[in-house]
């Protein structure tokens, strides 16, 4: 068994899409990024490299590669996935975000994770809270994180 653990955090401006986990949310913000900003999604890069110890998301796709500049975060999973051949045992998710709720689209997200991971659904835990209008930007709405621990089981 190997565990990874992963957090991310992005500003949210206007005119940008709100992805999370490969899910557009409807908002009137969404990430700042490099890429299309899917905060899960790079805190769940983050933990798939962390159970390999292959470092961050940073030091695989630098956010002044042009290459990456608007990259659809899929492909960077899947990018890490082929680097990282991964078994999960399961994956847990907490996002934080102030404004929209989110709970009627957690079912959608963790089936596009499910989806996105090839496993099943039941194996993909997303808990969504807001920053209980504290910690200044996410306490505000001007940010979104998310944190992702995942188990893995190695041949
Ligand atoms: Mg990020």
């Amino acid at each position: 068994m190997r565990i990874g653990s992963g957090w991310d955090l992005h500003r949210l401006v206007p005119g940008r899409a709100l992805v999370i986990g490969g899910v557009d949310i409807p908002s009137p913000l969404g990430e700042e990024a490099h890429s299309d900003g899917d905060v899960l999604l790079h805190a769940l890069i983050d933990a798939i490299l962390g159970a390999h110890a292959k470092g961050d998301i940073g030091s695989h796709f630098p956010p002044d590669d042009m290459k990456w500049k608007d990259a659809d975060s899929k492909a960077l999973l899947k990018a890490v996935l082929e680097d990282c051949p991964t078994s999960f045992v399961n994956i847990d998710c907490t996002i934080v975000l102030q404004r929209p709720k989110l709970r009627e689209h957690v079912d959608s997200i963790r089936a596009s994770l499910a989806q996105l991971l090839d496993i099943d659904v039941q194996l993909v835990s997303v808990k969504a809270k807001t920053a209980e209008h504290c910690l200044a930007e996410l306490g505000s709405g001007e940010a979104i994180s998310a944190s992702v621990t995942i188990l893995t089981s190695t041949p």
